[in-house]
């Protein structure tokens, strides 16, 4: 590109607009054939009266529209050529735009309006507000930084646009109709400006219908219906004064805005956008905080009631196999399951516990009380494997078996009957069939554990003791067999079963087990849990739609701040991952809402006895899943704001 040094800064040639054409309107050809050249350093009006389409041929020198006919070349490069990120890099390297409505972020302080180009070209946050400072002070708004534009005159305003317009350098200053809206003080103040910064080396292309402003210029260029009808021709020697030329080759090399940087400028302008429209959102939210919360309560009610069926189950014998003789030879001695069977059963891999059990009902007799009651002789495990522990005293251990002790352990009903006025029956002695056995225990309440309110009518004692000296038989009645694993109770029971057959050689016991039921209940509970998340689900993406609907009427609402920050030099792909960042933390603030309420309405189920358990996992799975809700439904949105075209975007309301 040897040309580029000799070559004007701005070449037009037979610059061509056309507009509709398209569904039934009548195209208007707008600019028909404008050649026109600028170099570096000149001041130039253009003046025509409205409609003559001077505001179409700004779009297009600033490289906010393209043309439809004709070459636009921009210090010898055709801007044909350039990429939609290439023109964003010239916008915001090369221009500065000053507009009739002054174009500013309403929701920004003077000083965060003057950062955006700078911000988009990733100067750092320091030295872009001290330059944005500088800039404002050097323009007799020192005092007004922090003012939102709604706090400053038109005239102010004005102002802060052309501090905006010079952030980047403003090489070349676009102004269109700068003093249209303003009194003719302020107006004159505004144009004494630009012809100060004419005088410092700008470019200035300013456009107006007032001859009277025009003529402050050094050069005036007449447009008359899309065309060019007189120019007073290029004042000789500006071009010395020219600010260095921009190296073309910058646009390859840009890398735009540091990301961190403008994240956080993004999630700032999207909280004061919130908090602005804080109702409203916070509506949009409850579908969010709804979702969210619903998924972590049902979730920790879920888990709570299946540790609560699965404990139950385990205080019935989950992990229990049932073991009994059936038939003629149940009468047998001799050909009933014997002593000896179990003590093979208990060799084999997988079986914890072999726990013979003889039963009947008996009378038992304490001081002059007389209570009829089901006698359970049985082993030493029985609270462990039933997981049944005790009120008083202890259980009676192996020895007591071995050596026949008379013992014996009450159940929680059967104590209150029997000793109605002991508080800590350990110790007292009862008697069965005129046997005294000493009181070493009385177990926990059953019925409260586990609604099984029988067993606490039940009076324990040693197998051997029970066997012997009150039922007069050394067979057990039924025989329990505790698995180590309840996950493989099924092959503990075929193996029981082989083994069993193998000693009998046919089939007179009968085994059963509980497992099947209880894997049945645990699997009902888990359907429910899937069922009511399912619903929580749905409520999430209710949530996203409204996320995606307070998204759509943002953007529809923020139309022209996109195109200000189009025009300042913004990237399709900054814009896009501005309205991402707004849709996430919408639900990200969602999100930490709904885990609020999900927690404090689970806490106020604990205090109803509910069973709730907390997971982690849920709580994080549901911000999670929140969050890409937002990245979801936030995406349309963002994207449609990202399309929009910078000169449509500027016109928008
Ligand atoms: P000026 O700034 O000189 O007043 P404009 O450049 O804004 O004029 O507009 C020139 C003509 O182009 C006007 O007649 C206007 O109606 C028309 N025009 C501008 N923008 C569009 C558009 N997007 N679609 C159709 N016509 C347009
Ligand atoms: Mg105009």
């Amino acid at each position: 590109m040897s040309g580029a040094a000799t070559a004007p800064l701005i070449a037009l040639r037979g610059i061509r607009k056309r507009y509709g054409g398209q569904d039934g309107a009548p195209a208007v050809e707008v600019l028909r054939g404008v050649s026109l050249e600028i170099g570096a350093g000149e001041f130039v009006a253009i003046v025509g009266a409205s409609g003559s389409g001077k505001s179409t041929l700004m779009h297009l020198l600033g490289c906010l529209d393209r043309p439809s006919g004709g070459s636009y070349h921009f210090a010898g490069q055709d801007v044909a050529t350039l990429d939609a990120d290439a023109l964003a890099w010239l916008r915001r390297e090369a221009f500065g735009f000053v507009f009739q409505g002054y174009h500013l972020i309403a929701t920004e302080s003077a000083r965060e309006n003057v950062e955006v180009p700078a911000l988009y070209a990733g100067m750092p946050a320091a030295a872009r507000q001290a330059r944005a400072e500088a800039l404002l002070r050097r323009l007799g708004l020192g005092e007004r930084l922090d003012n939102r534009p709604s706090q400053l005159s038109g005239g102010q305003q004005q102002r802060v646009s052309i501090a905006r317009a010079l952030m980047n350098g403003g090489r070349i200053i676009l102004a269109d109709e700068p003093t249209g809206a303003l009194d003719s003080a302020s107006g004159a103040e505004v144009m004494a400006l630009l012809g100060e910064l004419a005088d410092a080396g700008h470019t200035i292309i300013l456009i107006t219908h007032d001859r009277k402003v025009a003529a402050q210029a050094r050069r005036v260029i007449e447009i008359r219906d899309g065309a060019i009808v007189g120019d007073s021709g290029a004042a000789g020697g500006a071009a010395a004064a020219a600010l260095a030329p921009l190296d073309l080759a910058g646009a390859a090399r840009d890398s735009g805005a540091a990301l961190g940087a403008e994240l956080r400028d993004a999630a700032r302008a999207a909280w004061r956008v919130m908090w602005i429209n804080r109702f409203r959102t916070g509506l949009t939210l409850l579908g969010i905080v709804i979702g969210v919360a619903s998924v972590i309560v049902m979730l920790a009610i879920g888990l709570g009631t299946r540790q609560q069926v699965v404990a139950q189950l385990g205080a019935f014998g989950s992990n229990l196999l049932y073991m009994s003789s059936v038939g003629e030879s149940s009468r047998m001695p001799g050909r009933s399951i014997t002593l000896a069977d179990l003590d093979a059963l208990a060799q084999l891999p997988g079986i914890a516990h072999v726990l013979p059990n003889v039963t009947g009902n008996k009378v038992v007799r304490h001081g002059k009380l007389d209570v009829q009651t089901y006698v359970r002789g049985t082993g030493a495990a029985l609270p462990q494997i039933q997981t049944w522990p005790l009120a008083h005293g202890g259980f009676f251990s192996e020895r007591d078996e071995r050596e026949m002790a008379t013992v014996a352990v009450l159940g929680w009903r059967l104590a209150r009957k029997l000793m109605p006025d002991i508080a800590n029956p350990v110790g007292q002695h009862i008697l069965i069939e005129n046997v005294p056995f000493q009181v070493i225990g009385v177990m926990s309440e059953k019925g409260a554990l586990t609604g099984d309110k029988d067993e606490d009518d039940l009076l324990l004692l040693p197998f051997s003791t029970a066997g012997v000296r009150v039922f007069g038989q050394r067979e057990p009645t039924y025989t329990v067999l505790a698995v180590d694993d309840v996950a493989r109770i099924g092959a503990a029971e075929r193996a029981v079963d082989a083994l069993m057959f193998e000693r009998h050689r046919l089939r007179d016991y009968r085994i059963s087990n509980a497992a099947a039921s209880i894997a049945a209940q645990a699997k009902t509970q888990d359907t429910m849990t899937v069922m009511l998340s399912l619903i929580a689900a749905v409520s999430l993406v209710v949530g996203g739609i409204g996320v995606m609907n307070v998204m759509l009427m943002t953007v529809r609402e923020r139309t022209r701040e996109i195109g200000i920050r189009m025009a300042t030099g913004a990237r399709r792909r900054d814009i896009l991952r501005q309205f991402l960042t707004e849709a996430v933390l919408v639900s990200v603030v969602g999100g930490v809402a709904g885990i609020g309420v999900g927690v404090a309405f689970g806490a106020l189920l604990l205090l109803w006895q509910v069973p709730v358990i907390f997971s982690l996992s849920a709580i994080g799975g549901a911000f999670g899943c929140a969050v890409a809700t937002g990245l979801l439904f936030g995406f349309m949105p963002a994207r449609k704001a990202a399309a929009l075209d910078p000169v449509v975007a500027l016109a928008g309301h």
